[in-house]
């Protein structure tokens, strides 16, 4: 099977856009280093691209991506540890100052966590994955009055306030966060409405930012989430 052409034609577009604009930044870069400050802990999904939503240019934002932007919990047990590894590259190497875990709206492995679907066999690897969510699932409490839909966003918004209290367990990034050289904050993107939220870390509320700017250009979404 052939290079997806859908892909060559985007290289294309990039070589007429991005590239021809910015070739002597990714020039720079290339000699340079990259000296990104920002770290985004996101999900696959391919709706929810950090660089996308933060129309960020080359070298800006580290990012790492897995089912359900889940941080996994400190474990140095000698074993390989995808995300572990990227933090220890972003924080140790390049001393990243933020770090944001984004969480979305639909999110597939949040929903599979939630209704307990298990397509694969139990030694298949996303079921093993979407286990870390447990905690989450805890914080988030009882579904109670809440309908499924408001139920899921809550769970996936408790998912990365777990995402963030699991990154507090690595030593060398807590130091960090302790001594104001690190800050880590959680965000929420809509899907259906592109509306991105903001966790504030008092009230562990998820707060829509430039909500204005949003509100001037989209009608409101048949669904908001
Ligand atoms: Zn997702």
């Amino acid at each position: 099977m052939p290079f997806p052409q859908s892909l060559i034609q985007g290289y294309r577009a990039f070589l007429d856009g991005r590239l021809r604009r910015e070739q002597d930044r990714y020039r720079e870069l290339g000699e340079t280093g990259q000296a990104p400050e920002v770290m985004v802990i996101g999900c696959c999904d391919s709706r929810v691209s950090p660089e996308v939503i933060f129309d960020a240019r080359p070298g800006e934002l580290f990012v790492v991506r897995n089912v359900a932007n889940i941080v996994p919990p400190y474990q140095p047990d000698g074993q390989a540890h995808g995300v572990s590894a990227a933090l220890e590259f972003g924080v140790a190497a390049l001393k990243v100052k933020h770090i944001v875990v984004l969480g979305h709206a639909r999110c597939g492995g949040v929903k599979a966590f939630a209704e307990d679907a298990e397509p694969l066999s139990p030694g298949d690897f996303i079921g093993k994955w979407m286990r870390l969510m447990a905690p989450a699932a805890d914080k988030a409490g009882p579904r109670g009055a809440l309908s499924w839909p408001d139920y899921l966003t809550r769970l996936e918004q408790a998912n990365v306030a777990n995402s963030i209290d699991n990154l507090l367990t690595f030593p060398r990034l807590r130091q960090r966060v302790e001594r104001g050289q690190l800050a880590l904050h959680g965000a929420y993107f809509g899907v259906a409405s592109g509306q991105l939220s903001v966790r504030d870390e008092t009230t562990g509320a998820f707060v829509p930012i430039a909500a204005d700017q949003h509100a001037r250009l989209f009608t409101p979404p048949s669904a908001s989430r």
